[in-house]
């Protein structure tokens, strides 16, 4: 499923399967989860994407081919590629533990070919093996509501009282994460939406409302998920002295002007971008021992524009997955 142009309909075509360089393996996809990420590339928020592109950053597969110097897999592994596709090694970032912000990182559905497709290559380096405990779709939002989840929940430190703004495919996954260290969950949908709400304390929220509503204690720390930067001051307005607001999405609306007073006190911001391969790693260890259960609405492959038209409309209960 092809993208062509930002703001156009992907299109089902015919591609030769693609040859894996040196370092990588040729996969044959069985599943790819659908991202926020992704309606942000095709909807052309995402400015640099190649052109064209197959999308799809949350690959689960089973290696059919080697490249020369791959040594990692073997042939008939079950494999997940994520988001961060190639790093350099060599610039300051990559030596000094921060790989995500590579100079020159390359990323799976965005600056390489990714997972809505039949078959795709991946650097063997950034291929992670797949807990056995999960189905293929299953697996899927793993690879990136689970990592980038965990990653944000890191950097919300100890905090015990943890706010969730968007309750999405990756909340669905940082809350049982969160629930099994033991911290209170608690959940902010949008406005009226009672679903959202009932689907947050199924997952263990002790207290679920509405974005525009102040949590019955002050939170730690909180988590926005949502791409609405107006959620950044109210988050804030939720904190309790010393606690962050950690804004896991790649892409958020501008960020309306606040006063001082409620940032003041040791409170901040930060945002998360990409992930490390430990960050891959440590989840994919955690994650059966939670053991974290997705909820999935899975898609065959040709209907990838009908489960991006619904992520868009809010209408996906926990992760879409196209299976193939
Ligand atoms: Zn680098
Ligand atoms: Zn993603």
């Amino acid at each position: 499923m092809l993208l062509e142009r930002a703001g156009e309909p992907l299109r089902k075509i015919e591609m030769a399967t693609p040859s894996p360089g040196a370092d990588q393996v040729l996969i044959q996809v069985r599943a790819c989860a659908v991202c926020r990420t992704d309606l942000h590339v095709v909807d052309g928020e995402l400015t640099e994407p190649k052109l064209p592109l197959v999308p799809g950053h949350e690959i689960v597969g089973t290696v059919e081919q080697l490249g020369e110097r791959v040594t990692r897999f073997d042939i008939g592994d079950r494999v997940g590629v994520p988001w961060l596709g190639w790093t350099c090694g060599e610039c300051l970032f990559c030596r000094n533990g921060q790989e995500n912000l590579c100079d020159l990182a390359k990323f799976t559905g965005y600056s390489l070919d990714g997972g809505y497709a039949e078959y795709t290559v991946a650097d063997q380096r950034f291929c992670f093996p797949i807990p056995e405990l999960y189905s293929d779709a299953e697996a899927a939002p793993l690879l990136c509501a689970g990592l980038i989840g965990y990653r944000s929940l890191v950097k919300a430190g100890a905090a015990k009282r943890l706010g969730i703004y968007g309750f999405g495919a990756a909340a669905h996954i940082v809350a049982q994460v969160a629930k099994y260290q033991q911290r209170e969950i608690y959940a902010f949908t949008r406005p009226g939406d009672d679903e959202a709400k009932r689907f947050a304390l199924d997952l263990g929220a002790v207290w679920a409302g509405g974005s525009n509503e102040s949590p019955p204690e002050k939170l730690d720390a909180a988590i926005i998920f949502a791409p609405v930067g107006a959620l950044v001051p109210q988050a804030l307005r939720a904190l309790d002295k010393g606690g962050i607001v950690v804004c896991g999405g790649i892409h958020m609306s501008d960020i309306p002007t606040f006063p001082y007073a409620i940032l003041w006190e040791e409170r901040s911001i930060c945002s998360v971008a990409n992930l490390t391969r430990r960050d891959g790693e440590e989840f994919m260890a955690l994650a059966p021992k939670v053991p974290v259960h997705t909820e999935v609405e899975t898609f065959p492959l040709e209907e990838a524009n009908e489960a991006l038209d619904r992520l868009r409309a809010g209408k996906i209960h926990g992760a879409a997955v196209l299976v193939i």
